[in-house]
């Protein structure tokens, strides 16, 4: 998740955070739109800023609001009704038959899927096509899509092979239904489940967005869910960043199926997130994904499609989310950096935004590819979309807010900020996972560092310094003078979304320049590296991550200034 672009809704209520409306003129035309989180130091100082980084300057402040805190945005009238989903579907239940003769029920059991992993590796650049063999028993999902955007529905069924990673057994697994979250503002249901091709009997918890289907499953034994579903999608949303419906012509619906999420030795993570913040928390998984839309709308997904007779079929690389967004009004450039595919897709009236949106893109990539660790996957795309967020990351697949679009600029301003932020979540995020619930920081703080990085490798040090003095440490000074310092590592529902912002996106970035300045640039550079090659695919934690620090540099120097700007609430 980037920062949020929020458009200004009713009340205020309790609205203790910053945001400033201003007005950015761009080829003679005015653009409005208001900003949470843009530091006042980015907008008051940009006469200064502009001396140095003149992109950055094109942001004008036009005047200063409070606005409604988006937990206090009502559910709009458009949510979509579907008939609930059964909380004890006893329609699910296989029903002795009467007659003389039992007779089991007899499902229409779809083939088995094809689990070879070659079928997966058009989603790889192909240096890197191997990784889906080694990768173990991932869950497999395969899912069959119908989309009807006039409708606003969806109608899916879902395949998935999941394995029993643990030592020990499992007698349940949980399905998160998003769509159903608070955040998302639309309606899941699902209408049949079976567990190797029999029904059984579900239940329904945290408020019916997570679906929890009894199973018997031995240390690495396996199990074949089919799961029908339903998806009803808001117009026009107003609930969270608004990124999950039907607005002004283009559909975004991530995590439109039901997907199962992490489990560690706390459990099975289907805790009711916050609806600021990001809320998955799921681990890698391969997708093969088919999708009938209406032939005019231009589908794009994570992964790699191919369309043929108005079905568009998707194969992923290990992700661990699969977004979809598709519009009849994309249009789209493409550019191939270092083997991969980056296409920038962008509603009419966004050209100049969406040409810059892929040139951020493809420099971000080779900075981050050269600092972090290589991108494995075949595509990477950019959507604009009218989220609220400023952007949000998935899988192979980033959305820009619509209304960024109007302001891009050129070098340096606030859209190539965003951009480069969330293309930089494809490493630390998609690649490296972590429970960005309870432990956002390890995902979000760590981006904040990229994007300084993205700077200074795309035009140098002096101007990645005014980036880093006006977006983290001034932002960082206030919230001392302000005494509102938290420590950076809690969970999202821990903070406020002003402060979550604060301490996170700012405080939190500043523990990764303290590291750089105490143990130097190559050993930063080797922690970096190895943090990513440690945890690629899988879910890194604190404890990881120091340990990757701690295997290049001196361990009480690491575990001091850990303690001191990520467990602490004040500077050292
Ligand atoms: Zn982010």
């Amino acid at each position: 998740m980037a920062y949020d672009a929020k458009r200004r809704s009713s009340s205020c209520g309790d609205c203790d955070h910053q945001m400033w409306e201003y007005q950015a003129v761009m080829s003679g035309a005015l653009a409005t739109v208001e900003e949470h989180d843009l530091p006042m130091a980015w907008q008051t100082k940009r006469a200064s800023v502009r001396k140095l980084i003149p992109a950055i300057s094109l942001f004008g402040v036009a005047a200063l609001f409070c606005v409604s805190c988006a937990v206090t945005t009502p559910v709009p009238p458009t949510r979509p009704a579907l008939p609930p989903t059964v909380e004890a579907a006893p329609t699910l239940t296989v029903v002795p038959s009467p007659a003389p003769t039992p007779v089991l029920p007899t499902p229409a059991i779809p083939p088995t899927p094809n689990l070879d992993p070659a079928s997966y590796r058009p989603a790889m650049r192909p240096e890197f096509a191997a990784d889906v063999d080694s990768l173990g028993d991932v869950p497999r999902y395969f899912i069959t899509l119908t989309v009807d955007p006039d409708a606003l529905q969806a109608t899916g069924r879902e395949r998935v092979r999941y394995t029993n990673t643990d030592a020990t057994a499992l007698s349940q697994v949980y399905f998160r239904l998003f769509p159903s979250a608070p955040g998302y503002g639309g309606a899941m249901t699902v209408t049949r489940v079976l567990v190797g091709g029999q029904p059984v009997t579900i239940q329904l918890e945290q408020q019916s967005t997570a679906l929890k289907a009894p199973v018997s499953l031995a240390p690495g034994a396996s199990a074949d869910f089919l799961l029908d579903f339903q998806v009803g999608i808001p117009r026009d949303s107003t609930v969270g960043y608004a990124m999950f419906g039907s607005t002004e012509g283009v559909l975004a619906l991530p995590n439109f199926y039901p997907v199962i999420p992490a489990r560690d030795e706390s459990g099975w993570h289907i805790e009711v997130a916050p609806d600021y913040g990001d809320e998955t928390f799921n681990p890698t998984a391969l997708y093969d994904v088919s999708i009938t839309a209406p032939a005019a709308q231009v589908v794009v997904t994570s992964g790699t499609c191919k369309s043929e007779a108005g079905v568009w079929h998707c194969v992923s690389g290990p992700m661990r989310d699969f977004m979809l967004a598709m519009s009849a009004d994309y249009q789209s450039v493409t550019k191939d950096v270092d083997g991969v595919t980056i296409r920038s897709f962008y509603r009419p009236g966004s050209e100049a935004g969406g040409n810059r949106a892929l040139q951020v893109a493809a420099d971000a990539l080779r900075v981050y590819s050269r600092r972090f660790g290589p991108y494995p996957f075949a595509e990477l795309d950019v959507l604009e979309t009218p989220t609220r967020a400023g952007g949000i990351e998935y899988p192979g697949l980033v959305v820009i807010a619509s209304a960024l679009y109007d302001q891009r600029a050129g070098e340096g301003d606030y859209f190539d900020f965003v951009v480069a932020h969330e293309v930089a979540h494809q490493w630390w995020y998609s690649l490296v996972g972590d429970d960005q619930v309870n432990h956002p920081w390890l995902d979000e703080s760590l981006v904040g560092y990229s994007t300084l990085l993205y700077y200074e490798d795309t035009y140098g040090k002096a101007i990645a310094n005014q980036v880093l003095q006006q977006v983290f440490e001034e932002p960082y000074q206030k919230l001392l003078q302000d005494k509102r310092d938290q420590k950076v590592d809690q969970p999202v529902s821990a903070f406020t979304q002003s402060d979550y912002i604060t301490v996170v996106y700012r405080k939190g970035p500043l523990f990764f320049k303290a590291l750089r300045d105490a143990i130097g640039d190559n050993k930063f550079n080797a922690f970096l590296k190895t943090y990513f090659r440690q945890n690629r695919y899988g879910i890194a934690t604190p404890e990881r991550m120091l340990a990757a620090a701690e295997s290049v540099a001196d361990k009480s120097t690491v575990r001091s200034l850990f303690d001191k700007w990520i467990e602490s609430a004040t500077k050292p």
